[in-house]
């Protein structure tokens, strides 16, 4: 066991110090077994071990480091970001109420849109660039679930969590964060009154684009995470043990790979900041960013390795330069070691309210000259 004192970096290269009790092994096992036997007194051999869909020892490991990493009381994995969204949501009852931010990750507001209008469920979408336009949007005693990503995908603007979680509270609403992008590296959104993280684990957690997985962490062991965890082992969500074992090895890296995406995203927003073909470079570790203040206030070591450009141009112009990049692979998702770039109004389709110059980065953990002199030969061409 792993005292509570130590830094992030230290529970995560140790795996929170799990060494395994019967061999000393200090990478754990894989527990593929989908079930336990009960002893000769017919009680389950070890606690709570009964059927791998409930409980799994490999996952459970998994579970405890995010737990310590994000100052929570439990957290829970699941096969998916969208499958742990799923069952935050599927708390919910007719004539409940949700807010959500308009700028948010587009699968899950379009999911949202149609479970709240089949399900019964009143859904308000709020501009979180807008002071006062929360308040606004809650409904006392009836909002339930307020919904927060931050920064957000693809502009990254800023939303203040402890101020959010205020407004909720008052409401009697819960706040929930999606905190896939700074991670529990640079902000700890339970420590800023949030009642639920979300992490989209697929991205910076795993860190290395092979895996697809979703966790929630939760603040207390309360109705709503009785709720939730209920709606894991009932809807059958859970993450496989042999996904749950790579994610454990993944985060292992998690501090130093955010640490230089950072270093990364930063050198390259500061270098086309003011660049002839560039409009305007959205990071929220910029001076020049509407969500700086909050970021610097909020997130700490970093701003994280998500950036977007908007090109001087229109969508095509955009799209040729993705096409151009030798170093920058064009593809969709996030937080990985290696950096990605995506054209997000096409990936969004044409519902999309993402401007048709915007270039989406995810910044790696390469050598950062390489990588902004590859967008410089692809903003050239
Ligand atoms: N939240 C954010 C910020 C994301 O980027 C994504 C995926 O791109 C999700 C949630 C959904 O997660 P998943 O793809 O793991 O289901």
């Amino acid at each position: 066991m792993i005292s509570p004192q130590v830094k992030a970096a230290t529970t995560l290269a140790q795996a929170s110090h799990q060494l395994d009790p019967h061999t000393g092994a200090i990478t754990p096992p894989v527990h593929p077994s989908t079930t336990y036997a009960r002893n000769e007194h017919y009680e389950p051999t070890s606690p709570n071990l009964s059927y791998s869909r409930d409980h799994n020892p490999t996952y459970k490991l998994a579970e405890k480091v995010l737990t310590e990493l994000e100052g929570g009381a439990d957290a829970l994995l699941f096969a998916s970001g969208l499958a742990a969204a799923n069952a935050v949501f599927q708390t919910l009852r007719p004539g409940d109420h949700v807010v959500a931010p308009v700028v948010m990750y587009h699968g899950l507001r379009d999911w949202l849109s149609r479970f709240c209008s089949n399900w019964g469920v009143a859904l308000d979408y709020f501009d979180a660039t807008n002071d006062g336009a929360l308040e606004q949007a809650l409904k006392p005693g009836r909002t339930r679930i307020v919904w927060i990503e931050t920064p957000c995908n693809p502009t990254w603007d800023v939303t203040d969590i402890a101020a959010s979680s205020e407004l909720a509270h008052d409401a009697g609403a819960y706040l929930a964060v999606d905190s896939t992008v700074p991670t529990p590296v640079l902000t700890q959104p339970l420590e800023h009154g949030a009642d639920i993280v979300f992490h989209s684990a697929t991205k910076y957690l795993n860190g290395h684009s092979d895996v697809v997985a979703g966790a929630l962490v939760c603040r207390a062991l309360d109705e709503l995470w009785t709720s939730i965890r209920f709606q894991r082992i009932h809807t059958g969500g859970v993450l496989g043990p042999f996904e749950a074992w790579l994610l454990l090895r993944g985060m292992r890296t998690l501090a130093i790979r955010v640490r230089q995406s950072c270093d990364n995203a930063l050198s390259i927003a500061r270098h086309f900041e003011e660049h002839r073909a560039i409009e305007r470079v959205l990071y929220p570790g910029l001076e020049s960013h509407p969500g700086h203040a909050i970021a610097k206030r909020q997130m700490h070591g970093g701003f994280g390795g998500m950036l977007s450009l908007l090109v001087k141009g229109d969508s095509d112009t955009a799209r040729r330069i993705a096409g151009r990049t030798k170093l920058f692979v064009p593809a969709t998702s996030l937080g990985g070691v290696e950096s990605l770039i995506e054209h997000r109004a096409t990936v969004e389709g044409p519902q999309s309210p993402v401007p048709e110059n915007l270039l989406r980065l995810s910044v790696g953990i390469e050598d950062s000259s390489d990588l902004i002199e590859d967008l410089e030969q692809a903003l050239a061409a």
